[in-house]
């Protein structure tokens, strides 16, 4: 579990008004966020706020990247290729805290089971 490297950013996000999860106490791997890489900008906002360490930031796999149109290439290549990777999803809680972190709407909780 990482430890949360900035508590503002994440007092900010608890008292976020569109938070999905709020009162949601679901058991880990029920539900995942997923990342939208033509989004993300990989500036780490969610593994900042993640009480769970879900998420690490890592440069885009080249058959990936070489998938991506122009326009999200030239946007990656500007933020060195970085994106959010979820290695640790299953410890996911769906509190929501990324969700709203996420400067660039890229993440949303999706359903496992
Ligand atoms: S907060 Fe959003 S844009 Fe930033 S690294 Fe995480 S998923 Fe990407
Ligand atoms: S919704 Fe899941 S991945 Fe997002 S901050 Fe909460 S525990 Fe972490």
């Amino acid at each position: 579990m990482s430890k949360n490297k900035d508590p503002n950013k994440a007092i900010r996000a608890a008292a976020h008004p569109d938070r999905p999860g709020e009162d949601c106490r679901a058991k880990p791997g029920i539900f995942h966020p997923e990342v939208d890489v033509r989004r993300c900008e990989g500036k780490g906002d969610c593994a900042v706020v993640c009480p769970y360490g879900v998420f690490e930031i890592g440069r885009i796999a080249d058959d990936t990247f070489d998938t991506m149109p122009p326009r999200v290439k030239l946007k990656l290549w500007v933020h060195g290729k970085k994106t959010a990777y979820t290695p640790h999803a299953d410890a996911c809680r769906a509190c929501g805290l990324c969700v709203v972190a996420c400067p660039e709407h890229a993440i949303r909780l999706v359903r496992t089971q």
